[in-house]
């Protein structure tokens, strides 16, 4: 996540800094940082952002697993954490799923993947019309 990106969810979420640092748990130097990119945005701040929109700015009849959405196989869905976990709209969030083959190695890796995957870019769609 970079500034831009972080500067639009908080206002997405209609938050000051302040608010902000509260709900992320840092300080508001640490805010004013992120959005001025003087400092990299944590994983723990990335990944909770975008749990905190996906619930806030989404129409829960919209949520739909990403199993369904991708139609995987009951052997994928055995081997997925997202299956195991009962967490298809959060798949996003979960380290090791499989859906591009294998688990990735880091979070950057993944979000990356999810960037690009119809399931994760639904979800941003819908927060951007909110
Ligand atoms: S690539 Fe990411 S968003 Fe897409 S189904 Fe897999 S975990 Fe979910």
């Amino acid at each position: 996540m970079d500034k831009q990106e972080f500067s639009y969810f908080r206002k997405k979420l209609k938050k000051t800094q302040k608010e902000m640092s509260e709900l992320l748990g840092k300080s508001i130097k640490a805010i004013h940082s992120y959005e001025q990119g003087w400092r990299v945005i944590p994983v723990d701040v990335e990944r909770q952002i975008y749990f905190l929109a996906s619930q806030a700015l989404r129409k829960p009849e919209s949520q739909k697993a990403c199993w369904k959405i991708l139609k995987c196989t009951p052997l994928k869905k055995r081997n997925c954490p997202a299956w195991k976990f009962n967490a298809g709209q959060y798949c996003w969030f979960i380290n090791g799923t499989i859906c591009h083959g294998q688990p990735q190695k880091s979070w950057n890796e993944k979000i990356q993947l999810c960037k690009e995957c119809e399931v994760f870019n639904s979800i941003l769609q819908e927060i951007e019309a909110s």
